[in-house]
């Protein structure tokens, strides 16, 4: 039994909260987990940007409506879930993602929540759980699942590192270049096939 682990910003859709700098003119949204490592350092900087310029969930929410999935995305989404079981690892929340998510098919997703007063500002936000892609795979390896993952950042190499094969989709060439342990792929077409070799060894194993 197998199980494929996606990212999903800048994998199957684009970046969320760089579609809010664009349109809100905020240009310190821009920065993402490819630029901050530190997730918890990221979010204090985006929300502390949200309070200064009194953004509120809706006004996010209304950009996002706007959004759609990366060209190819939601055919490959559809291709691989005909053929295996396919979780998105998301370090969103579901308070986002929502309009994306019925664009790909409404697949199976795993990421947080936020922290919204009732006059609807973003207070902060609850993690699904510490190191979440991480034990996200050891789960499904305690479901006795093979794991393949692919993502395209820092916050993925976790994810990347637990799977029994990980592969960076779409990364910049300075991240992939600190973790050469996994293989880049730069088309949709290119990492399915990955996947389908992956997959092809764990059988051949068991
Ligand atoms: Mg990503």
């Amino acid at each position: 039994m197998h199980i494929l682990c996606l990212d999903l910003e800048g994998v199957l859709i684009p970046e969320i909260w760089i579609g809010v700098a664009e349109r809100t003119g905020i240009e310190g949204l821009r920065l993402t987990t490819r630029d901050i490592a530190d997730y918890d350092e990221l979010m204090q900087h985006r929300l502390k940007l949200l309070a200064e310029h009194d953004l509120k969930l809706k006004d996010i929410q209304e950009v996002i409506a706007g959004l759609s999935p990366l060209p190819g995305a939601a055919e490959f989404l559809d291709r691989v879930r005909g053929r295996m079981q396919v979780a998105i690892l998301s370090d969103t929340f579901y308070e986002f993602a929502g309009p994306l998510m019925a664009q790909l098919g409404h697949p199976f997703l795993l990421c947080h929540k936020l922290e919204v007063d009732a006059e609807d500002r973003l207070l902060g936000y609850r993690l699904r759980q510490k190191d979440p892609k991480r034990m996200a795979v050891r789960a499904f390896h305690d479901l006795r699942y093979h794991v393949v993952a692919a993502g395209d950042s820092f916050n993925d190499t976790a994810m990347l590192d637990e799977a029994d094969a990980g592969f960076f989709y779409s990364a910049p060439e300075a991240i992939a270049r600190q973790f050469p342990q996994f293989q880049p792929t730069a088309t949709y077409e290119e990492l399915e096939s990955c996947i389908e070799q992956a997959v092809a060894s764990f059988d051949a194993a068991t």
